[in-house]
């Protein structure tokens, strides 16, 4: 099998399995126990959470552990809408873009049903976020920004810094106007393994991470919360992580997330050289289709220290060739790649992410192929070889039920 598709997820790696295995049957006790059984997993969760504040060059106060991406995104947007609403009765909005995960877009169409209001901000041909679109859209009542760092679909890596630089300076003229401070919430589950992750450079106040995406496990991720942050938490209980994620804490993962992350940065800028120069071989073989095109930010200007598409991500449009169609000849021959997102690949729709492109409404969907620990230069050589065949029959294919049409 040749695995193309570590956007969706990636295995868990082997240093992973090692770390996380005591945790699962030897120190199995409940963190929150008196006794020193107990205390055995609590210093677990507590040195995993150090180890993720390093990484993040935070305090490990300002790390949530909860159970995947979509619960951390869940917890930073209607953790903080929750917490305004009980103190406010003003009106509240909301912006984010027309290219985030589900995770986000339907949090932030669920905040719409309960009266808040919200702006999805366009992007240019690339996929990138306009800063002067996005200060447009501020209005009085804004509250929270939040930005898909690095797409999912198309790799294209926003400009955050820049973006919160500009927000700290409106922030700072709010307070004079005695105007709501807007917040800026980053989903980061593409970038773990990918780019830098200090908050500081990057200003923000709220960050989404996760396991299944950086070698790590499925269900677990973190929020990061920066220092004086006010959000209520979405699930009562027990009172864990600070009152802010009750329930008994997922210790094997919570070690596993952390060693997972810890190995990633330490590997990054080797393995992003490797992927990127994989990577681009991989878009100018395939751009030899005719009619083929790129979705996502250009590959000439991305290196390591501008970067503006992650190294592992390939996403293109043939025209007249149907997404699902090629996902499942492909994987007849053993490759797995993605048409649309993951979480929409069984559902005929097209991409709201490629949609947004502004593409021709025949390309709104695109074949993404995401490159991973074992990708080798053989393996892409066998779908250099296999794609244009496939892709050139099924434009045949597609001529003929044209002309019965
Ligand atoms: C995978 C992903 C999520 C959801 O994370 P889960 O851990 O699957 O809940 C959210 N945002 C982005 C960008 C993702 O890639």
């Amino acid at each position: 099998m040749i695995y193309l598709d570590y956007a969706a997820t990636s295995p868990i790696r082997k240093e992973v399995l090692k770390a996380m295995e005591p945790y699962f049957s030897k120190y199995f006790g409940n963190p929150s126990s008196l006794y020193s059984f107990g205390i055995k997993a609590k210093s677990a969760v507590e040195n995993s959470r150090e180890k993720i504040a390093k990484v993040l060059h935070a305090h490990p106060s300002e790390i949530i552990f909860t159970a995947g991406g979509t619960e951390s995104v869940n917890l930073a947007i209607f953790g903080l809408l929750k917490k305004l609403q009980a103190d406010t009765k003003n009106k509240l909005h909301v912006i984010t873009t027309k290219i985030e995960h589900h995770a986000v877009l339907h949090s932030v169409q669920a905040l719409e049903k309960q009266g808040i209001e919200a702006t999805y901000l366009s992007v240019d041909q690339q996929g990138f976020v306009g800063i002067k679109g996005l200060v447009k859209a501020i209005k009085p009542t804004t509250v929270l920004v939040s930005i898909i760092w690095a797409n999912n679909e198309i790799g294209t890596i926003q400009p955050i810094n820049k973006i919160a630089k500009e927000l700290r300076k409106i922030n700072t003229e709010r307070q004079k106007k005695k105007l709501p401070q807007i917040l800026l919430h980053v989903d980061a589950c593409q970038a773990g393994g990918a780019l830098d992750l200090d908050v500081n450079k990057l200003s923000v106040d709220m960050m989404s991470l996760n396991g299944s995406k950086i070698y790590g496990p499925k269900q677990i991720g973190i929020l990061y919360l920066r220092r004086g942050t006010k959000i209520q938490p979405i699930i009562y209980g027990g009172g864990q992580e600070r009152d802010l994620r009750s329930g008994t804490e997922n210790v094997p993962a919570i070690v596993g997330m952390a060693t997972a992350l810890e190995l990633a940065q330490e590997e990054r800028l080797k393995e992003n050289a490797r992927l990127r120069g994989l990577r681009n071989y991989l878009i100018k073989n395939l751009l030899k289709i005719p009619g083929s095109t790129l979705n996502g930010a250009g590959i000439e200007k991305d290196s390591e220290e501008n970067p503006i598409r992650l190294p592992n991500n390939v996403n293109i449009s043939i025209p007249n060739v149907e997404g699902e169609a090629m996902v499942m000849y492909l994987d007849a021959q053993g490759i797995c790649i993605s048409a649309g997102s993951a979480c929409t690949s069984t559902s005929a729709d097209p991409s709201h992410v490629i949609a947004a492109l502004h593409k021709d409404k025949d390309l709104a969907y695109g074949l993404r192929l995401t490159l991973g620990h074992d990708t080798k230069k053989s393996d892409l050589d066998k779908v250099i070889k296999l794609f244009p065949k496939i892709a050139t029959e099924l434009q045949r294919v597609h001529r003929m039920d044209m002309t019965v049409v």
